[in-house]
């Protein structure tokens, strides 16, 4: 199979199209409507700022809860910056057998793991 340079992962590995991944049709219309709904990146806001959504994330992530993946109550809207700060707190969770507290963490910063609060 052909691979372009910008799809491999920084381990190098294929991560795929996003139809690969499982994003669908449905998820299309699931994330569209969400944006219109939070149109601002919810972590910016915790911290006082209005940053544009760039992205729909999942509070806990698909690969450990596909049966989530389509529920409202667990997407968030995350600007890029921040989306790849809980990527860190996703695999900090994972590591620690935590990720149950992953929407607790992400709606409430004042308790999260120290090194995942914002420096305000
Ligand atoms: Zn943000």
């Amino acid at each position: 199979m052909a691979v372009s340079v910008q799809k491999l992962t920084k381990t190098g590995n294929y991560r795929g199209s996003p139809r690969d991944r499982g994003y669908d049709s449905k998820w299309d219309r699931l994330s569209i409507a969400f944006r219109k709904r939070h149109t601002c990146c919810l972590w910016c806001e915790q911290i006082g700022r209005d940053t544009l959504t760039d992205l729909v994330d999942h509070v806990i992530p698909v690969v450990d809860r596909p049966d989530l993946k389509y529920t409202w109550s667990n997407l968030m809207a995350l600007c890029k910056h921040h989306h790849a700060q809980k990527g860190v707190m996703e695999v900090y969770a994972r590591e620690q057998g935590l990720l149950n507290m992953l929407p607790e963490w992400s709606r409430h910063p004042e308790k999260r793991p120290l090194q995942f609060r914002p420096v305000v």
